[in-house]
């Protein structure tokens, strides 16, 4: 708690609330509330549509837009709120009628003690929850899985093999089943790709279809989405190589899943600030699939010595050198992938900046 007031007000004894507590004491709307290390902005955008879909009284904000507060007095019949661990950290009534964790990997090590804490925060969604409501838990995150048995909300999974209750995907369809009926989500329209989108998406339905969207609706807003802007954003093709902004990979987790989604080789632009996460985590994905990986920014270093012996890598001065470097050697048919693992803050004034910067050079080859 780096904090001077929240620092002074604890040892005070002061009572110290997140935003997120504090609003939804005034909020009357059932809330479906999205945390997780990454996909949340994804998960929640698609949520809140599919549920715009189907009422016109919804609203979706918090972590993601404007806060909580913002909805107080109005007449919604859903929220649709998307929530840090930090927020997390200081609630006591918040208790979303439907909770969603995606996953959790390392991050924000720069301020919690370590990762169990983290997690810890994390687990705090489903706190005040009881036996009326729903929690969504990822059936393929382990630590994620292994919550179910300390909550007491009802459990609806997502994860990609079969099961007869939850989200799972079979031939190329997500089917949520639900005992003895089923529903099928065919993949083969929606824009979006990489496997984690796959989860997301998964869990975007376990949601929707708790609270009681049709399945033709779901559908629908699947198609239709076309991704968020810097999370796996494709910017353009030239001379047979595709370049990708995914600016808001900012942990090892997030680089992970982004680099699984493509089968040809990468070349791959990672740095900026260390978060005191364990880059170890990508050593397979960047023996198997990184040609070239070139290192900027503050984590240049720290990155280099973890995986520098398993690719041809380069250090720049700067992601100006480094999209300059990408094109210099990259070959048809190779991805140029901006995926940091790291925050943005030495050079930029946070990720969209840092994407914003990427797409104009990459524009200017
Ligand atoms: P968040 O709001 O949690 O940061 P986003 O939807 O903005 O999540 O995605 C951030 C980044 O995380 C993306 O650029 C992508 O690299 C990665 N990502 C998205 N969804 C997932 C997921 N389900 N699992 C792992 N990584 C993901």
């Amino acid at each position: 708690m780096e904090n001077v007031l929240l620092k002074e007000g604890s040892r005070r004894g002061i009572k110290i609330l997140s935003e997120i507590e504090f609003a939804c004491r005034f909020l009357r709307a059932p809330l479906i509330a999205i945390t997780g290390t990454n996909g949340k902005s994804t998960t929640t955008t698609l949520v809140g549509e599919m549920l715009k879909a189907s009422s016109a009284k919804v609203f979706v904000g918090g972590n993601i837009g404007t806060p909580l507060i913002g909805f107080v007095g109005g007449d919604w019949e859903w929220g649709v709120v998307e929530v840090s661990s930090f927020q997390l950290e200081w609630i006591e009534e918040f208790r979303p009628r439907i909770s969603v964790l995606l996953n959790l990997t390392e991050d924000h090590l720069d301020r919690y003690p370590n990762f169990r804490a983290y997690c810890q925060a994390k687990q705090r969604i489903f706190e005040a929850q009881d036996a009326n409501d729903i929690a969504i838990l990822s059936r393929d995150d382990r630590l994620v899985w292994e919550m179910r048995k300390r909550i007491r909300a009802r459990v609806v999974s997502f994860g990609f093999s079969e099961v007869d209750d939850g989200v799972f995907v079979a031939a190329r369809e997500m089917i949520w089943r639900d005992g003895s009926r089923e529903e099928k989500f065919p993949l083969s329209r929606v824009k979006i790709h990489g496997v984690h989108n796959v989860e997301n998406m998964m869990a975007a339905i376990a949601a929707a279809k708790s609270a009681g969207v049709s399945a033709s609706l779901i559908q629908k807003v699947l198609e239709e989405f076309p991704g968020l802007e810097h999370r796996l954003e494709f910017v353009r093709e030239k001379d047979g190589v595709r370049y990708y902004n995914d600016s808001k990979g900012t942990n090892v987790g997030a680089v992970v899943k982004s680099l699984a989604s493509f089968s040809d080789p990468v070349i791959l632009l990672a740095g900026g600030v260390d978060k005191g996460g364990d880059y170890g985590i990508l050593r397979q994905e960047i023996r198997q699939k990184v040609r070239r990986l070139v290192l900027f920014g503050e984590a240049q270093e720290i990155i280099a010595r973890a995986l520098g012996d398993l690719t041809e890598t380069v250090i720049v001065e700067n992601l100006e050198a480094a999209v300059g470097d990408a094109f210099a050697h990259a070959r048809a048919g190779e991805v140029v992938l901006l995926s940091p693992a790291c925050s943005s803050f030495d050079m930029f004034r946070n990720y969209a900046e840092r994407g914003q910067v990427f797409k104009s050079l990459v524009q200017a080859l």
